[in-house]
């Protein structure tokens, strides 16, 4: 920043004029560098096997930027296969936005929930956009027919010709966008499973095309004057013994890894999800995202932690529960500074993990008991707050489950509105219900919204009107209920508005 300061007033003083805005905006954007996005995506990729393989590219790409392990949806939101995989990643939206929930694509849609080429093609029609993949319906179904430049690769030519293609447009073309597909990892996955040694030789194959494609953006004769994010990325895990699908832990795997401005090396973040990637490309590309679009991605550049996810290095391993292996983290009662839990009416006994509000992680909470929809609760990230009768109760209790979680107080303006935001998760069993309440400057708490149904994985923004006067409101979530289900909340804000 500061040598372009100077470089722009040495060219203001050598021309000895006082230069408009205009004209000194137009040397700033030609002193920065042009930011250039290359997406490869290793189809059925489990990290853990990445780093036993001997994949010396990946492992650089990993000690040069981001490393995020992160975890996809089970049925019934969606199957771990490649449609609705490649779909969330490349749309930016979960399943229940673009309704892939098969490798058929029926009921798509993709004309509400376009790819991240077609949105740059729409926003910036200028920019040279490529996509060549190994499995065909990416690049003839999922992809439009705005991108510049679709391949399917033949069959026969398979990830070598992908690689090759992918390698000649890095290396004689100028493209801004590139998407690759490789499809052979999730092969091997199927025909000799996760375990296998052919795995990890398919890993080392992919990791071989990975170097040559970024060899070929390093060796760019304009690369000193680009700015390019390096993406890479899975659809979905495989089992042990191959296959996926389903909704074990390693099926649900998928990862980012990224080298590019912010991302420091060597760095791990357990905040991103998969749908980052469409969002990632277009802020690197300076896109605004439009809310109206409803993405469910955030750019990775751009990080937002909540209060829950400081609890991380605090979160322990199981107490009483025994679905939930010895050594994975975890769980905790202490709420994060500023926050308190009210107990004060909670049964007694009970699965001590579960004994009022806690805050757990997707993998120690979804082990619990898998296939009760658990693993549906996509829109939260990292840390996130449960309240969870069900589990609760599977162990001698007295009394009811009645727990209510505390936010700090919010700072607002008197007699303006503010805009209350949290994700929440919710699957309902008469009596249980879920309350939101809301309190001002330490007055009775008011009811803002009640749970008594079931509520998909959403984020909500709910409009306050603050009373004249008030400074503070202090918000409050109170599960009631028994053996029924559950209720998750994350990231809660509160805003002026
Ligand atoms: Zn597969």
């Amino acid at each position: 920043m500061s040598s372009r300061m100077s470089r722009r007033s040495l060219l203001a003083s050598a021309a000895g004029l006082a230069l408009a805005a205009g004209p000194l905006a137009s040397v700033a954007r030609a002193a920065a560098k042009t930011p250039k996005v290359l997406v490869i995506g290793l189809d059925g990729t489990l990290l853990d096997r990445v780093k036993d393989a001997d994949a010396p590219n990946l492992d650089a790409l990993m000690a040069a930027g981001l490393t995020a392990p992160s975890s996809i949806y089970a049925n019934p939101f969606a199957p771990t296969l490649s449609g609705p995989g490649w779909s969330t990643i490349i749309t930016g939206v979960w399943p229940d936005k673009h309704n892939v929930k098969d490798n058929a694509f029926t009921g798509q849609r993709f004309a509400q929930y376009p790819d991240f080429l077609t949105r740059i093609e729409t926003a910036k029609p200028a920019l040279s956009t490529y996509a060549v993949s190994s499995w065909a319906p990416l690049t003839d179904t999922v992809f439009s027919s705005k991108v510049d430049t679709r391949v399917s690769t033949p069959s026969a030519e398979y990830d070598t010709g992908t690689t090759s293609r992918a390698v000649a447009r890095l290396r004689d073309a100028n493209p801004d966008a590139v998407f690759v597909q490789l499809d052979n990892v999730d092969h091997a996955g199927h025909s000799y499973g996760a375990a296998s040694t052919q795995y990890l030789d398919a890993i080392h194959g992919v990791d071989t095309q990975v170097g040559q494609m970024v060899a070929a953006v390093k060796a760019r004769s304009t690369y000193a004057s680009e700015d390019w994010l390096i993406m890479i990325t899975a659809d979905h895990g495989h089992t042990d013994a191959g296959g996926h699908g389903g909704s074990s832990t390693p099926e649900r795997q998928t990862f980012m890894i990224a080298t590019g401005p912010t991302l420091a090396a060597g760095s791990v973040r357990r905040d991103v999800k998969m749908p980052d990637i469409a969002a990632s490309v277009l802020a690197h590309l300076g896109i605004a995202i439009d809310p109206a679009w409803g993405l469910d991605g955030r750019p990775v550049q751009q990080p937002a932690p909540d209060d829950f996810d400081t609890l991380r290095p605090q979160l322990a391993t199981r107490v009483d529960e025994t679905g939930i292996g010895a050594s994975v983290i975890g769980f905790t009662h202490t709420p994060p500074s500023g926050w308190s839990v009210d107990n004060s009416a909670m049964g007694t006994g009970g699965v001590t993990e579960w004994r009022g509000w806690s805050f757990t992680t997707d993998e120690f909470w979804t082990k619990a008991q898998a296939d009760q929809n658990r693993e549906s609760n996509v829109r939260a990230r990292n840390v996130f707050a449960v309240a969870d009768g069900d589990e609760w109760q599977d162990r001698a209790f007295t009394g009811t489950f009645d727990s209510t979680l505390v936010s700090p107080a919010y700072p607002v303006t008197g007699g303006a509105a503010a805009t209350l935001t949290f994700t929440t998760y919710y699957r309902h069993e008469s009596p249980q219900k879920g309350e939101v309440l809301v309190s001002y400057d330490g007055a009775a708490p008011v009811s803002v919204k009640t749970y008594t149904s079931d509520t998909s994985s959403r984020v909500e923004n709910l409009t306050l009107q603050v009373p004249a006067g008030a400074t503070t409101a202090r918000v409050r979530f109170r599960y009631t209920g028994g053996n029924n289900w559950y209720w998750v909340i994350d990231g809660v804000s509160l805003k002026s508005t």
